[in-house]
């Protein structure tokens, strides 16, 4: 049976059909179908000079080369077909974010590998571990398994991919920098029953409940904005809307912004559904995620638990996608396809024909205006569940307080937390930064130590005992005397980090317990849930947290949470910087108060007359975002104007600036669609690991087509020497 359309859906044996691969190239290469031909989407291997290499059966063959002079395909691996949904929502998204197709393919092959069967030894690399001795032939081994995503892969196949000898890749593996391993069999994953009862919900639950049921039952695109208070019971809403979706028999998606949180997730979907559902992010091992990949093509999995990239596994058949916490700024991938998960999210349901449940507590500029606009529906849960009320929330005036230097827990705050601590409570203090101290200055000379390779200060790390740049990760140790004039023990921590915060707790407080959470300090996400799980067994009497506890954990015995420093978010000339405050610490002062104790949150400000507190204090969320949707939009701004950042960048700044100032001066493809170019100017992040960073920005009318606009812009400028160009559509900071 072929497709109206003329493309078919089969090609024959040494049928001429196109596949697009995950190599650099601008399209796909013709090849003769395999022995026993290929689907449309099917997964095969194909040779490509000297290399076999991964690809996708994306078309009918475009050029028209007599067949003799085509190479067959190798084979189709095993695994399930990209189906057309997912094809068509990578070209749509490739286009959308400007990313090449390839680049973007790779985001969906990148668990499967090389053919699957019985149990047999593969061979995975071994984390960076290089070998002592790197010669051509060995380097290009490491790298096929970049082309197969990683996977483990059969000597044979390993060798035959890199067009290496098997002796290459036995020396590989004498060398340590490859480990043997046994691919396991697929079993089926357990089934979920959707069926089980959940708890019973109260009015306002039931409510959303029945119009989210109602939402999936049409089997249409749709997104809706969930909107409740923390500890509203929007969970327990949205899992109402996945029983729906997999009793209809079709697949469920969740995101999460923290793989921190999937472990309590998974426990809570566990018990409303008797069976764990598949598990989707960077700590899951290749074995698993290999398996999880296959059952999510085959309709075995029901439903994914997962980070951002789990929305580029190949469905069969997705009804639903949440996207909870969908405000957090984890879900944009800052590096490598630059994108939005919460915006490709709603684009792979358009083409899935899927419903969008965006949940927050405290959405996002845009997802706000867009549900007040009508393009997304709304469901509120004003009120928190059962006894528990929301906290109150007080500023504490800092300009008021006497806080000697060094001391940044104000007297207010210490009374508070010695009530809380006395009656067996437990207490959070929240500083959103890392480290000791922020910044180390020489006293002698005022020399601040910054990163050798960023523009960035180095951070003291005590537990480390070293200095690391949170930019690019490097660190050094911290020097005896001054790198700059040599002078001896004059160098001064400044500022308050979270570990800084500790020493003055555990002074302050010599008979609390105190534990620090932030997440340099837990090398894997086992580490960071024990942790959790003693607060919340009651092992610890104050926490001191980063951003890192705003991230929905639930404490049941936390009724105060202190913020040490609001006005920190209020710095800076981002635009967004207003509405990033606001979420933070509502979120953080949300963690107060839970199972019928209520708390308080109290504010340390110095400006407690600025609006944004204000906001955050009164509770008035609706006023907050109005008045943040008049000033965005009196400046054009997103979600009222659209922004495309380009960043440029090179070993030397002046390459990158010239370049900068030739596009800004031929704009007239972007002049032609009503839109404006600023800069070139220092990017946000202005030189990271030795690469200097140039931005312009370009701000077009809403309705503009701006895409089509910047390809023929950027299309006539050449990328000479070490010079990177990247197009950031939708940039987080402006
Ligand atoms: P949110 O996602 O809005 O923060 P949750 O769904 O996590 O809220 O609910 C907060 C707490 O209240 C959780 O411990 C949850 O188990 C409990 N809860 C919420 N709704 C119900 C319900 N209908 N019956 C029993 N417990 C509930
Ligand atoms: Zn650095």
């Amino acid at each position: 049976m072929s497709a109206p359309d003329a493309i078919p859906d089969f090609f024959d044996e040494g049928r001429p059909m196109a596949v697009l691969t995950t190599q650099p190239l601008d399209r796909p290469l013709d090849y003769r179908a395999p022995e026993g031909g290929a689907w449309l989407g099917a997964l095969v291997e194909v040779p490509l000079g000297p290399r076999r290499v991964l690809g996708v059966v994306w078309g009918a063959a475009e050029s028209d080369l007599p067949l003799a002079k085509l190479r067959p395909a190798i084979r189709v691996l095993d695994a399930a077909p990209l189906r057309a949904e997912l094809r068509s929502f990578l070209m749509r998204a490739a286009d959308y974010t400007m990313t090449p197709l390839p680049a973007m393919l790779r985001l969906a092959t990148r668990a499967p590998g090389l053919g699957d069967g019985p149990a047999m030894r593969k061979l995975l690399r071994r984390g960076d571990t290089l070998p002592p001795r790197m010669t051509d032939a060995r380097a290009r081994v490491l790298a096929a398994f970049d082309d197969f995503g990683g996977a483990a892969l059969a000597p044979g196949e390993l060798a035959a991919a890199a067009g290496v000898g098997p002796g290459v890749v036995r020396g590989l593996v004498e060398a340590g920098a490859l480990v043997e391993c046994d691919t396991p069999r697929d079993g089926p994953l357990p089934r979920l029953d959707p069926a089980r009862p959940g708890p019973v919900l109260n009015p306002e639950q039931a409510a959303a409940a029945a119009a989210l049921r109602a939402s999936v039952t049409g089997g249409a695109y749709g997104t809706t904005l969930l909107k409740g208070v923390t500890g509203s019971g929007k969970t327990e809403a949205y899992l109402e809307a996945v029983a729906e979706c997999l009793a209809r028999g079709r697949q469920a998606l969740v995101l999460l912004p923290e793989i921190a949180l999937t472990a309590e997730f998974l426990t809570r979907v566990e018990a409303r559904f008797g069976a764990r559902p598949g598990e989707w992010h960077s700590g899951v091992t290749q074995a698993e995620r290999r398996r999880l990949w296959r059952m999510v093509g085959q309709g075995g999995a029901q439903l994914v638990v997962g980070a951002r990239s789990a929305l580029f596994l190949p469905f069969q058949d997705l009804g639903l996608i949440v996207v909870d916490e969908e405000h957090d700024g984890s879900y944009k991938q800052e590096e490598g396809v630059l994108y939005n998960a919460r915006d490709m999210a709603v684009l792979r349901a358009s083409h899935a024909g899927a419903h969008v449940v965006l949940a927050s507590a405290t959405p996002s500029l845009e997802s706000w205006a867009n549900a007040d606009s009508g393009k997304y529906a709304r469901l509120d849960l004003p009120a928190r569940f059962g006894e528990s009320v929301l906290p109150d929330m007080r500023a504490v005036d800092l300009r008021a307080e006497e806080l000697p230097p060094g001391r940044w827990i104000s007297p207010t705050l210490v009374g508070a937390v010695q009530e809380r601590v006395a009656a067996g409570e437990q207490a959070l203090l929240f500083l959103n930064r890392r480290g000791y101290a922020p910044l180390t200055v020489c006293r002698a000379c005022g020399h601040q130590i910054g990163c050798d390779d960023c523009d960035a200060r180095m951070v003291e790390h005590r537990f480390l005992n070293r200095l690391m740049c949170h930019q690019c990760g490097a660190t050094k140790p911290m020097p005896e005397t001054c790198p700059s004039c040599g002078a001896a023990d004059r160098l001064a921590a400044v500022g308050p980090g979270v570990e800084r915060l500790a020493e003055e707790a555990a002074a302050v407080f010599p008979d609390a317990r105190v534990m620090v959470l932030s997440s340099d300090l837990f090398a894997s996400a086992r580490a960071l849930k024990a942790h959790v799980a003693a607060i919340a067994a009651g092992e610890c009497d104050i926490i001191i947290g980063t951003q890192l506890v705003a991230k929905g954990h639930n404490f049941p015995n936390l009724t105060l949470v202190g913020v040490i420093d609001a006005d920190l978010g209020l710095q800076g000339s981002d635009l967004r910087a207003a509405e990033r405050c606001f979420q933070l610490v509502r979120q953080v002062a949300g963690r107060a108060g839970r199972a019928g104790q209520p708390g308080l949150a109290l504010v340390q400000t110095s400006q407690p007359d600025h609006p944004v507190i204000r906001a955050i204090l009164s509770g008035d969320d609706e006023g907050f975002w109005r008045a943040e949707a008049q000033a965005r939009r009196a400046a054009a701004m997103p979600p009222y104007g659209r922004l495309a950042g380009i960043i440029l960048s090179a070993p030397g700044q002046e390459e990158a600036f010239d370049l900068g100032r030739a596009l800004a001066a031929g704009a007239a493809p972007l002049h032609a669609i009503g839109a404006e170019v600023w800069g070139p100017a220092p990017a946000p992040i202005a030189r990271i690991r030795g690469r200097h960073r140039v931005r312009l920005l370009v701000k077009a009318p809403r309705g503009a087509r701006l895409q089509p606009a910047l390809r023929q812009w950027l299309a006539p400028h050449r990328l000479t020497g070490d010079l990177r160009l990247s197009v950031d559509i939708d940039p987080q900071t402006f």
